[in-house]
């Protein structure tokens, strides 16, 4: 019989699992919040990840549980594993990825390096730390943020007085992340995989670059970061991985500073954007190795195809709507292009889809994989 895997959430990294487990003859299925999803192909149930009778019922068919976010809450994770259920990272892992305190909390007894930060309830504590990082920092939402809806830099500690209001309105012991700006020189990513008996691989550094909060481009590897910089980063995300017992995908987000220091930013724990050149550019993709990983079957080999390998976003798409009538065009000027789109409709901002184009020489590709791209911008 096959190996049933069952992906909670119905969106795009869903969707990608799909090809992966069709290769390998998993029988993938996914539990959507509701129709239309980006994984509707694979969709088996629809109904609200928070509730533990619909989660129960969905993963009763299933050897494996996984994720396609980190928004199931904590009760239903544990009850889920109470019930015997093999959740895929699990709940004390995912604790960690959930809330940005957490989060900052574990990097910081880990020793990893982060960005100064505080926890703050109100506008007292975000002043005083305003004052002692030069006036301007970055706040946060501790939770339910995503491309950078929930990051904000602040010069002033009115600046938050609404997510202070939701947080108080909110009650328990809720506070809003406050950190240094950081003056970085590029963000980096480092991804890798780890499965339950322990065996962990990475895939290499890529450099990220962001546009108002989201990622719009990867470049793999990251250019110059051969040696200590991709070793440090390597060594971090392997530990990470390890200490936090993390099962499936780990995408750490990094930022590489003026110093040549790196600090951690974020953590993923499930296939994340900023690994998306693997489908075209390694051995093994993100997808694949993530359900490989949550299986416990042994990891994939991730080297490269080609010596570089660039993924531009495609954000918002055209106005009209109508990616479909870009394709003609853009397929026809860049036929080395590997196009994904996610059935999203264009809508401004959003992720409906992405390029991928791997080659030799870096400025080639990059340019290359921008300009298929844009066939599907205005
Ligand atoms: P999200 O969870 O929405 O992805 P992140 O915490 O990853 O939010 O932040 C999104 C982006 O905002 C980062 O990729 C980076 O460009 C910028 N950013 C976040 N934190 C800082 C910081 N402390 N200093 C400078 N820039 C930051």
């Amino acid at each position: 019989m096959a190996l049933r895997v069952g992906v909670i959430g119905g969106g795009q990294l869903a969707r990608m699992m799909v090809p992966a487990a069709i290769e390998l003859g998993l029988d993938v299925r996914v539990l959507a919040e509701g129709q239309g999803m980006s994984a509707a192909i694979a969709v088996t149930a629809e109904g609200d990840h928070r509730d533990l009778d619909t989660v129960l019922a969905f993963a009763r068919d299933v050897d494996v549980v996984t994720f396609d976010h980190e928004h199931v809450p904590q009760d239903v994770l544990r009850g889920l594993v109470d019930a015997g259920v093999a959740v895929r990272p699990g709940p004390e892992a995912l604790a960690v990825a959930q809330d940005k305190i957490t989060m900052r909390t574990r990097l910081t007894e880990l020793g990893v390096p982060v960005p100064d930060w505080a926890a703050v309830h109100d506008q007292t504590e975000l002043g005083a730390f305003l004052d002692e990082h030069g006036g301007r920092a970055v706040v946060k939402t501790a939770r339910g943020g995503y491309d950078g809806k929930g990051v904000r830099v602040v010069t002033d500690p009115s600046d938050v007085d609404d997510w202070f209001l939701a947080v108080s309105e909110a009650g328990g012991d809720q506070a809003l992340l406050v950190e240094e700006l950081v003056p970085f020189t590029r963000e980096l990513a480092q991804s890798v995989a780890r499965r339950p008996s322990g065996e962990v691989v990475a895939w290499p550094l890529v450099e990220t670059v962001q546009r108002d909060g989201v990622c719009a481009e990867v470049i793999a590897p990251a250019p110059a970061s051969a040696g200590r910089i991709a070793d440090v980063a390597e060594s971090i995300a392997v530990r990470l991985a390890e200490e936090l017992r993390v099962t499936g995908v780990l995408a750490v987000e990094l930022f590489q500073t003026d110093d040549e220091r790196i600090l951690v930013n974020e953590l993923a724990m499930r296939p994340h954007n900023t690994g998306h050149w693997s489908i075209d550019g390694s051995t093994t993709s993100q997808f694949e190795q993530h359900l490989r990983a949550v299986l416990d079957l042994p990891l994939g080999a991730t080297g490269m195809h080609a010596p570089t390998a660039v993924m531009v976003n495609v954000l918002g798409g055209p106005a009209d709507g109508d990616l479909a009538a870009r394709y003609p065009a853009a397929l026809e000027a860049f036929p080395e292009a590997k196009y994904h789109f996610y059935g999203k409709s264009p809508r401004p901002g959003r992720k409906v889809g992405h390029v991928t184009v791997i080659g030799d020489d870096v400025d080639d590709v990059v340019w290359r994989a921008r300009s298929a791209a844009e066939h599907f911008a205005d």
